[in-house]
């Protein structure tokens, strides 16, 4: 897996409220104690918004990233019902995910917003999680690969190769969402290295070396180790399983 560190990141989606999520957050951090002696690996939650201070402040002296489900582009602003990357960093955020395929889907996020987005997480010092993916229908007109390029190449557009440092992909097949359909251990592998080459023709080689690419798609304990066992695939994105504290730890604790 070349050098790059497995990051394992927990989506909680519109789940918890705070009690129950920093019980949920501490319960990981407990388990997970054994993360931060390895140094191969990282963690990272992303709550809903309204308690990531709380559970920030639950995680505190712990290696755990806490991070934000997605974020504004601008510092701050007449822009209702958002956040943005400053309070996310106010929280106690360190992270946000983008292009989530529930914000692609039912709130018509379309790539141009999301790379303001992602633009904005980085001009503010997040580390931004880019999710792309194709529809079941994509896939079986045979337009998988040429979805991701345009997926990819609209949100990286104006980000530079400093930045890219702070940009982790994450692979969503969206058939695979919280659906219990994982992609095979093939099919993943041969999406992330298509990732891998498209990052390295809009940068350089060595900067897609260095590109974190998270799978996520129905990751749970039974499949989490082939999927980590591939070349190209350098972490998960979680939801569902992030919500049970065993199962989100078995799954940060791959082999
Ligand atoms: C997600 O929401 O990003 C996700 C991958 O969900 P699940 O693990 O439930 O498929």
């Amino acid at each position: 897996m070349a050098t790059r560190k497995a990051l394992i990141a927990g989506n909680w989606k519109m789940y918890k409220t705070a009690r129950d999520g920093c019980q949920l957050a501490e319960a990981v951090a407990r388990g997970c104690g054994q993360v931060d002696q390895r140094g191969d690996r990282q963690v990272l939650l992303c709550p809903p918004a309204t308690i990531l201070a709380a559970v920030a402040a639950s995680v505190s002296g712990s290696t755990i990233l806490v991070g934000a489900q997605n974020v504004c582009w601008a510092g701050e602003g007449a822009f209702t019902g958002e956040i943005s990357p400053t309070m996310v960093r106010d929280a106690g955020g360190q992270a946000a995910i983008v292009g989530h395929s529930e914000r692609r889907q039912l709130f018509f996020e379309n790539d141009e917003l999301i790379n303001q987005r992602l633009r904005g997480g980085l001009a503010h010092g997040l580390l931004m999680l880019l999710c792309i993916g194709e529809t079941l229908a994509e896939r079986e007109e045979g337009r998988t690969f040429p979805i991701l390029e345009g997926q990819l190449r609209q949100a990286l557009a104006g980000v530079t190769t400093e930045e890219m440092a702070r940009v982790v992909v994450a692979y969503e097949p969206v058939w695979a969402i919280g659906t219990g359909k994982t992609a095979s251990k093939e099919q993943a592998q041969d999406a992330h290295a298509f990732v891998r080459g498209v990052v390295a023709e809009i940068f350089e080689k060595s900067v897609a070396a260095q590109t974190r690419i998270l799978y996520g798609g129905s990751v749970k304990p039974g499949n989490v180790d082939e999927l980590m066992a591939q070349e190209d695939i350098d972490g998960a994105l979680v939801g569902g399983a992030a919500l049970d504290p065993e199962a989100f730890i078995r799954i940060v604790n791959f082999r």
